[in-house]
Parts: C-alpha cells; sequence; structure tokens
C-alpha cells in the first residue's frame, strides 16, 4: 500500500467494519433496510492525494483552485468536509450554489458553469464575485449587459469544446464534434470568434474545457487539455500580454469500478499532464480543476437489506431495498456502469461460502429493476445484506422518485476506538410525509376543482 492506500486495502476494511457498525448501532435493520454510507477517513485522503498530485507538477506559488463538481455528490455536509480539505466547488445550478454556499463556501472557492444559465443567476453570481464560464455567444452577450452595468470582481472565462472526441460511454463524453457544452472551436469561424472576444474583452482572464468524464481515455483527456492551453497561448499571442491567466481543465478522471484499487490516480493524471503539455505547469497560469466522480467514488457504498430471496427459472434471484431509485444509470444501462456487489450476512459480516450465479434485485415494480444479474455471489439469504460499492458519486445521492420510493438516510463513518465505528447523519432518510409533499400533497384538490366550460 503507497501512502495514500491506493490499493484499498484500508478501504475494504473500513467498510467491512462499517457494515457491521451499521447493523450492531440500528442504522441498518429490518425498519431502514437502505442506507448510503460514506468513508471520511477516504475522502479526506482523495483530497489530500489531488492536492499533493498538483502541488507536486506546478511551479512554487501557482494559484490551484479544485473545484469539486457538486452534481458529483450534492450534500451539504460533503461540501463542508472537503472545503475543510482544501477543496472548492463547481456549481452547474442554483440549487448547487444554493448547497455550496450552505456549506460556507466563499465566492473565491466556487466555479459556476452551467449550459443554461438564466440572466437572475448570471446576475446572482457576477454579484457575489463566483468565477463564471460563458457557455456560448448569446450567454456572453448577457454577460456584456452586466459588466457594462456594475462592477464585478468574478473572474470570468469562455468555455471551448476542443471537438477531440469521445469515450466509451456517449452520455459523458462532453468533446464530440456536436456535444452541447461550450463554443465548438474547430467549427467554421469559431476559433477566430473566441480569439476576438478576448481581444475585445481585456476583463476575460479565463479559458475552460472539460473533456469528459467516466469512459474518456488518458490520452483523449490530455488531448483537450492540451488544445485548451495552445488556445490561451495563442490568444495572450495576439493580444500582446498575458490577458488569459487562468486555465480551468475540467475534471473527468475516470474511476476504476472493478477493484478496490484507486486507478488511474491523481498523481499518475498530473504528471501525465505535465509530460503533455509543460507550459501549462510552469507558473504562467493559474490552475483550476474540477474533478467529481474521482474524489467521492471510492468513499460511498449502499447496502441494502435482502428482503425475500427466491428463484426464477432456475435463477437465485435476492430482491433487496437498492435499485433503480439509487442506482438509476446502473439500472437502465447496466453496461456502461456495472457496480460491484458484496454480500453481508444478517449481522453485517463478510459472507463466505461458495459463489452462485444469482441476481440482485432492487424494489421497484419493473423487471429491469436489477443491481446485478447474473452475478457470482455467496448465496443472499433473506435477512442478509447485499452492498453496492464505489457509489459515492453519482449513485445515493442522486435519488430517483420511481414507486415513490424513500431517499434513504445517508451516514459518514470513521474508525472509532471505543465503538468501533462513529457514524454521523449526513441526511436523515425521508419521511413518509415529505414524499406525499413532495407529490402535490398540499393541493390533493387542485384538479377536481377545474372544470372545463359545460361540464359539471
Ligand atoms: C460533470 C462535470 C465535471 C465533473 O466530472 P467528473 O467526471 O465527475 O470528474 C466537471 N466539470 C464540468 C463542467 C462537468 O459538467
Amino acid at each position: 500500500m503507497d501512502e495514500y492506500g491506493n490499493s484499498g486495502e484500508g478501504r475494504a476494511t473500513r467498510r467491512d467494519e462499517a457494515v457491521r457498525a451499521a447493523v450492531e448501532q440500528g442504522l441498518l435493520g429490518p425498519d431502514s433496510p437502505i442506507v448510503g454510507l460514506l468513508d471520511v477517513t477516504g475522502i479526506r485522503e482523495s483530497a489530500a492525494e489531488l492536492r499533493a498530485a498538483f502541488a507536486e507538477v506546478t511551479a512554487p506559488g501557482t494559484p490551484v483552485l479544485h473545484a469539486f463538481a457538486v452534481k458529483a455528490t450534492p450534500l451539504v455536509p460533503v461540501l463542508r468536509l472537503l472545503r475543510e480539505e482544501g477543496i472548492g466547488a463547481e456549481v452547474a445550478s442554483p440549487g448547487e450554489l444554493a448547497l455550496a454556499r450552505a456549506a460556507g463556501l466563499s465566492p473565491a472557492e466556487t466555479v459556476l458553469d452551467s449550459p443554461a444559465k438564466t440572466p437572475a443567476e448570471l446576475r446572482e453570481a457576477l454579484a457575489l464575485g463566483i468565477a463564471v464560464n460563458a457557455d456560448n455567444p448569446q450567454e456572453l452577450d448577457r454577460i456584456d449587459g452586466l459588466v457594462r452595468s456594475a462592477v464585478s470582481r468574478s473572474p470570468l472565462g469562455i468555455r471551448v469544446n476542443p471537438q477531440v472526441g469521445g469515450g466509451s460511454i456517449g452520455a459523458t463524453s462532453t468533446a464530440t464534434a456536436t456535444s452541447k457544452f461550450g463554443v465548438a472551436l474547430r467549427d467554421e469561424g469559431a476559433r477566430e470568434w473566441v480569439v476576438r472576444a478576448y481581444l475585445d474583452r481585456p476583463w476575460l482572464s479565463r479559458l475552460h474545457a472539460h473533456t469528459g468524464s467516466q469512459g474518456i481515455p488518458f490520452p483523449l483527456m490530455a488531448q483537450g487539455v492540451a488544445e485548451t492551453y495552445a488556445l490561451a497561448e495563442e490568444i495572450n499571442r495576439r493580444i500582446g500580454r498575458p490577458q488569459i491567466d487562468t486555465i480551468d481543465i475540467g475534471g473527468g478522471l475516470p474511476v476504476n469500478f472493478a477493484s478496490d484499487v484507486t486507478a488511474p490516480t491523481y498523481a499518475e493524471y498530473a504528471r501525465a499532464l505535465r509530460e503533455a503539455v509543460p507550459g501549462l505547469f510552469d507558473g504562467r497560469y493559474g490552475l483550476v480543476t474540477e474533478f467529481g466522480r474521482s474524489l467521492l467514488a471510492k468513499h460511498g457504498t449502499i447496502v441494502a437489506r435482502v428482503e425475500y430471496a427466491k428463484s426464477a427459472g432456475g435463477r437465485a434471484v435476492a430482491v433487496t431495498h437498492a435499485g433503480v431509485q439509487v442506482a438509476t444509470r446502473t439500472v437502465y444501462v447496466p453496461g456502461s456502469w456495472p457496480l460491484r456487489i458484496t454480500a453481508y450476512d444478517g449481522k453485517g459480516r463478510p459472507k463466505s461460502g461458495p459463489e452462485v450465479v444469482q441476481d440482485v434485485a432492487g424494489p421497484a415494480c419493473f423487471a429491469g429493476d436489477l443491481l446485478a444479474e447474473g452475478r457470482a455471489l455467496p448465496l443472499l439469504d433473506q435477512g442478509d445484506y447485499a452492498a453496492a460499492l464505489d457509489t459515492g458519486a453519482y449513485y445515493f445521492a442522486h435519488h430517483y422518485a420511481y414507486n415513490s420510493l424513500a431517499r434513504p438516510g445517508i451516514y459518514g463513518f470513521v474508525p472509532d476506538p471505543a465503538r468501533g465505528v462513529r457514524f454521523a447523519t449526513v441526511r436523515d432518510p425521508q419521511t413518509l410525509a415529505s414524499i406525499v409533499a413532495e407529490s402535490g400533497g398540499a393541493h390533493a384538490g387542485a384538479l377536481t376543482t377545474l372544470h372545463a366550460p359545460g361540464s359539471r
């Protein structure tokens, strides 16, 4: 194991202890059959690893803001924890900005990117001094108006799409020829338009690109960054001064969902970037990064009780409480988003025994609601627990309200010498009253009071 525990042994041990303690301490059981668990130690380690990786490759004194992509894990206590570890926030909606502010993040630690910012959002961001990357010419027009009418401390830039191509997962490939994000740099006239935009606006000081997320190969990510850097160099050369002083390289480091090993690491990525784009790190540019999945994924676990164990057509099926509501992408696109599953017994101890090919099903009422299909695992029995690993990003924090299934409680944990494991509530389990309220409960009679002309 290296300094940061990248072999994942410490993480696996902490996870097993947390599952057992969650059962012992009553967080998990017949009446609370699903929880999300967050490994606070692991989150801190990843944050430290990220900072160290870029500190190693940048010239001394280079300003670097690591802005966590809030969409990966939109939970206020997580943002606060990351802030304590020196990590800011990348937000892409009024809701995400509200979460970042509730977590205590300052405008200087926050970056706003979204392809659909309204005039009100832009006005608020500029009033607060939050960094904004304009997605397209129409948005830049709106920003022009705001800059003319008021002074803002917001660092402002343009998002470009280097159009270097996509990866293995279309939905997370943001640098394809026709991607909806940013100014498509290779389109006819686009590069010249971008250069002019900076020439005409001395206050544009940043350049942003996010080449994609899970499924983008390393060299393609590096190419996206290299092309962004080359554009910044061209713009500064044409203007004759270093007007662009900060490059935002986006996030997108892929996560290894096949084992506990962290691969690739931030250190590997930072070194690969320095190799591919040395000028980016020589101190002339400040850096912003926007990692999401790679900071949180491996530190989250969904644990669900097996309500029933049955057999159908010769296949063992464990019916659990974790399905499409907490693992939406996996259930709908299982080929792109497979999750590791581990089996625990009714006391939360890792299950051993011969492996049996079985389905791990969720609670939702459609046949495809499977967390894993045909997976070889120790046979899950009624009252056991199935855990879906690496679900700290884009899973349990992304509840899908199918079947009005309640959002599970989320608990952070740390090893504790006295009690084994200490938990803190990150999000309470959703109550039935809250489900009713979110489903129009306050307007129960609304539709029966509407009558078309001529009807009763
Ligand atoms: C989603 C997103 C990120 C984070 O991507 P990850 O793959 O989670 O690291 C960063 N920047 C932008 C603009 C994004 O849309």
